[in-house]
């Protein structure tokens, strides 16, 4: 079938206003605002409904011409880029919050809710309680932050996002409607189990088992205070020991690191964000006095910060992208790596390293997830988008960044292209069988976002 014949049937599916072929409307879809180059969409397509999404995936599958999810696109790495051309699936129309339940606290939600929209609808309707929620923009979908083992402001305490999923509603790429989890026996979406748990299989694989087009996201009560106590420390040695001493109490629900050259005041210091809540006032003060002795213990130092920032980073989420640019040409991407605690020191050491080579202002961080279980560290690259050098330096730190999570035993999250090239090569051998043996099975055609975790 020709393009003009393809378009036509996809307008069938959802509307004329909601397909096209059109040069102006793909632009924005063949890029992301991260370091990653452009690669052409031939098609975007919003559809409104789960059938929608079935018949669009039939045609697919029909003509084999891929698809490749998209929420907010917001991930930064490329990741809602065609690597082989095809249809875009915007998933933003498919925004229904179907369901708050209260007793078994979950939100059942539509895949096209964005963050900050589900965010709004607990604070006026169910103040009491609160979703896990990522630092990104607003428009970040929740299924898009849940689907790449996202973080937030509750992981400290509950894990990362992808934990957090009760229920899955699938459209497999063969076009069959599955439903995953408690929703494939019971009208109740309140977990997972127990019977056998296929959910992880559409965690971090970016789109190439299926689209997502409802879930069930765990909700948490609210804490009736809560407050942050910043503290510096100088050696990178003494975080993992500290780390461990400060989650050993159960008050700390987020805890952040940064370590930055710019502004000029921040350098040569780690600054520690933890946030204490507590049922009384009481409780807090005896918590932040405990939390001063820990980080006194451990040769921190606690910071008496000017009420502005403290007020800055109450909110949650915390507005990320005001912290992340300091060049001109507004752009940024960052390597994420989940990372064993006790390789840290080493990890902001080097990674300081690699920023330094290229030119830009080391901008390190890291949040931590149930505990010390595991750490993310973040590295930041800004770059002018406007300067091909710069770009050309931010992808080349990007990769060696990569290359030096992996070299300490962490795992790149949320890895663009060629960092899941890196990640595939160190892979247990037989991992990679099982990967290829359910993704041939799954999609034997091979339409759902192809060159994703690609096995050959
Ligand atoms: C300033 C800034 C701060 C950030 N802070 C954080 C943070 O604190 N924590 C954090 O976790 N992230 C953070 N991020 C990264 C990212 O923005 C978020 O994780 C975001 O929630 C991703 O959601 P999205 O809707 O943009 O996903 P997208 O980029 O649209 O999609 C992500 C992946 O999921 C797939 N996908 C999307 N929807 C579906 C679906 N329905 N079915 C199947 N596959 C699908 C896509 O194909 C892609 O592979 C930040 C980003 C920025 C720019």
């Amino acid at each position: 079938m020709n393009q003009e014949k393809i378009i036509t049937k996809l307008e069938e599916i959802v509307g004329k206003d909601f397909a096209s072929n059109k040069e102006e409307d793909l632009y924005i879809y063949s890029q992301d605002p991260g370091a990653s180059e452009p690669r052409p969409a031939n098609y975007v397509i919003m559809p409104e409904n789960v059938e929608e999404v079935q018949k669009i995936v039939q045609l697919a599958n029909k003509e084999q011409i891929p698809v490749i999810p998209m929420g907010g696109g917001l991930t930064l790495s490329g990741l809602i880029i065609p690597v082989k051309g095809g249809i875009v699936m915007d998933m933003k129309r498919m925004n229904k919050i179907i369901e708050i339940n209260e007793f078994s606290r979950y939100a059942l939600i539509e895949a096209g809710v964005t963050t900050g929209q589900l965010l709004s609808h607990l604070n006026k309707q169910y103040p009491n309680l609160q979703p896990p929620i990522p630092d990104a923009p607003p428009s970040a979908t929740v299924a898009g932050n849940v689907l790449i083992h996202g973080s937030g402001y509750l992981s400290q305490r509950h894990g990362d996002h992808g934990a957090m999923i009760n229920g899955l509603e699938v459209v497999l790429p063969n076009g069959d409607i599955c439903k995953l989890g408690s929703c494939a026996t019971s009208d109740y979406w309140f977990s997972r189990g127990p019977i056998p748990d296929f959910i992880g299989m559409f965690i971090s694989s970016f789109g190439i088992m299926g689209i997502i087009t409802k879930l069930s996201l765990k909700l948490y009560p609210k804490p009736k205070f809560r407050d942050i106590i910043f503290g510096m420390l100088k050696d990178p040695k003494d975080l993992p020991n500290l780390l461990l001493s400060v989650t050993k109490q159960r008050f700390t629900e987020d805890l952040l690191l940064g370590m930055q050259d710019k502004p000029d005041w921040m350098k040569g210091y780690i600054f520690i964000m933890t946030y204490i809540t507590g049922d009384t006032q009481e409780e807090i003060d005896q918590h932040t006095k405990l939390l001063k002795k820990i980080y006194r213990k451990n040769n921190a130092r606690f910071m008496n910060a000017p009420d502005k920032m403290h007020k800055i980073y109450m909110e949650k989420p915390i507005f990320a992208a005001g912290a992340a640019d300091y060049r001109k040409g507004g752009g940024f991407e960052y390597v994420g790596a989940f990372m064993p605690l006790e390789k840290i020191p080493e990890a902001y050491l080097k990674a300081a390293e690699i920023s330094k080579k290229y030119g830009i202002p080391p901008t390190i961080g890291s949040r931590l997830m149930s505990g010390t279980h595991t750490i993310i560290l973040f590295v930041s690259y800004s770059f002018n988008r406007a300067n091909p050098k710069d770009m050309e330096n931010a992808r080349n730190a990007l990769h060696e960044t990569n290359e030096l999570a992996l070299e300490l035993g962490g795992i790149p999250w949320k890895v663009e292209f060629a960092g899941q090239q890196l990640v595939l090569e160190k892979m247990d051998p037989n991992y990679k069988k099982l990967l290829k043996t359910l993704k041939n099975t799954l999609d034997p055609n091979g339409i759902m976002n192809p060159g994703n975790w690609e096995v050959k």
